[in-house]
């Protein structure tokens, strides 16, 4: 049968995709279709082009869709089987138009695993999912696999943690399984917090059944049997789908006691976090879940020994725990064949900033910037140039022209200076001032700093100091090196990661873009 799926994502509802819903269930019933469902899906990653509509099974997309153009989809399209062209997009460079979903660039270079169901099944239909698969890796665990053998299959897929940090799945899996503890946790961390990064908020609402099939085979493989997904509270419908995905996974046996007949028992709950961003640090996202301050522990005791209420605890982030029912299903070996020797799989980045094709794209490890931002992203707005982009968030770096070339994986983003952190890409054109840039992120860090520990509190604050005498034309001789000296220090001497990270944007544009400071400094500007 024919399908009209209208994106229901944060970025489509927002512009308007549930009046055009509305609207086109009430047209194709007055134009007496009954031959053709009408669905919501999650987010289909071309946020620029929303409200997005998709018509299976032929698989035509119509971008910008306002309720107005709902008539015309339905008198011309569903009934008379003519495409609507003035709705078709157009490509960027070329300026061809596109009719089919699979023509489109933006698609193109995607290697879509974790994103496959996004924009495509309605995430509030539990049978949607199964239909396509779903839970399959979790029976195929409880079939073919002992909690131990799953860690070995989570290990052989070279999985690395999707959240910032990059460590090995499988080994943070052997640590909590190894670790002694009649009660153990899964945890889930969605707090998302990076400027400009939306890659969990979108899985979450378009595909959260694979985030509660990767933590319950999470829980079979380290034995635990409760688990906490940790979400922004700014996430209303990313939560509002989950809530309904537990709600239909517990009616159906997959979450509760006994899951599927297997003996094995998980429940699972939301914990709702306020939007501090480091709430994303682990240790002070387990004290938040426990209602305490939001602060991180000293470590060691790492998590997989002493984590939630002190009992060992694994935590991953969504795209992480997304990936693993794909690994169950497809084997660790299949997973690993994809990406780079040391960084396998995809990964998901939100693109931003100025370039044409803002959205969600997944991709193999080990494309190019250029792929990404000239080929999926479309270039660059307005016929600008291309100055830098910032990956990796707040914690990350800035890399500009010359490293467009570098194949995208953990290591070869570390050695540019810069990180994969969650997966956030913002781009600059010629006209950013990188000075500007790096005060921007860095005091989107000092807000968030929680004021522990010294060389982060009040290390960050003297940094902000600095650049923003560079930026207000103040600055002075030997600025450039107290930036440095401070950012090592900082660096070297911080209690977590976000103190330990946000040195980074200064260190990265100091590297790449030093004469943009110098010439602030000697007024030539
Ligand atoms: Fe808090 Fe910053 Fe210290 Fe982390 S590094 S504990 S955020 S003050």
């Amino acid at each position: 049968n024919r399908r009209v799926l209208i994106c229901a994502g944060t970025g489509c509802v927002a512009s308007g995709s549930r009046d055009v819903q509305q609207v086109m269930l009430q047209a194709v019933k007055d134009a007496g279709i009954t031959d053709c469902e009408v669905s919501i899906t999650g987010c289909h990653g071309f946020c620029e082009q929303g409200p997005i509509v998709i018509v299976e099974p032929e698989g035509v997309f119509y971008g910008g869709v306002s309720a107005d153009d709902v008539e015309e989809i339905v008198e011309k399209h569903l009934k008379n089987g003519e495409l609507v062209e003035r709705l078709f997009f157009t490509e960027p460079n070329s300026g061809d138009k596109d009719k089919y979903y699979r023509d489109i660039m933006f698609y193109k270079k995607q290697e879509r695993m974790v994103l496959k169901n996004c924009g495509h099944i309605n995430p509030e239909k539990i049978d949607e999912y199964i239909v396509t698969g779903g839970y399959s890796g979790l029976i195929k665990t409880f079939t073919d696999f002992t909690s131990q053998k799953v860690v070995e299959e989570v290990k052989t897929s070279g999985l690395r943690g999707r959240g910032g940090g990059g460590f090995p799945t499988g080994l943070k899996w052997q640590f909590t399984a190894q670790a002694q503890g009649d009660v153990k946790y899964v945890v889930c961390n969605a707090d998302e917090g990076d400027p400009g990064a939306f890659m969990d908020r979108s899985i979450l609402e378009g595909n959260p059944h694979a985030v509660i099939e990767g933590m319950m085979i999470a829980g079979y493989a380290v034995g635990a049997t409760e688990g906490y997904v940790y979400v922004r509270a700014e996430y209303p419908l990313a939560i509002k789908r989950l809530e309904r995905a537990i709600a239909q996974a517990e009616e159906y046996g997959i979450l509760g006691g006994n899951v599927l007949g297997s003996g094995f028992s998980f429940k699972l709950k939301i914990k709702a976090g306020a939007g501090a961003f480091v709430c994303g640090e682990e240790t002070a996202l387990l004290n938040s879940i426990q209602g305490e301050r939001g602060m991180p522990r000293v470590r060691p005791p790492f998590p997989a020994n002493e984590g939630l209420w002190y009992k060992p605890t694994l935590l991953n982030n969504v795209e992480t725990y997304a990936n693993i029912p794909i690994i169950m299903e497809k084997g660790g070996d299949w997973y690993a064949s994809r990406g780079t020797e040391k960084s396998k799989g995809t990964k998901v980045f939100a693109l931003t900033g100025k370039i044409n094709n803002t959205g969600l794209a997944e991709v193999p490890m080990g494309i190019t910037l250029r792929e990404i931002i000239f080929d999926i992203g479309g270039g660059i707005k307005d016929g600008k140039k291309y100055k830098a982009v910032q990956i990796g968030g707040p914690s990350g770096g800035c890399l500009p022209e010359e490293q467009l070339d570098l194949p995208i994986d953990y290591d070869s983003l570390i050695s540019a200076g810069a990180m994969m952190g969650s997966g956030g890409l913002v781009v600059m054109d010629e006209t950013t001032c990188m000075v500007d840039l790096a005060r921007y992120f860095l005091t989107f860090t000092q807000n968030e700093s929680c004021g522990k520990c010294v060389p982060c509190r009040e290390g960050t604050k003297r940094m902000l100091e600095i650049l923003t005498r560079i930026t207000e034309g103040d600055g002075q001789e030997g600025d450039i090196e107290t930036l440095e000296r401070l950012a090592k220090s900082i660096k070297n001497t911080s209690l977590c990661g976000l103190g330990q990270t946000a040195p980074n944007p200064v260190l990265s544009t100091l590297r790449y873009f030093r004469n943009e400071y110098e010439a602030h400094i000697n007024k030539k500007w």
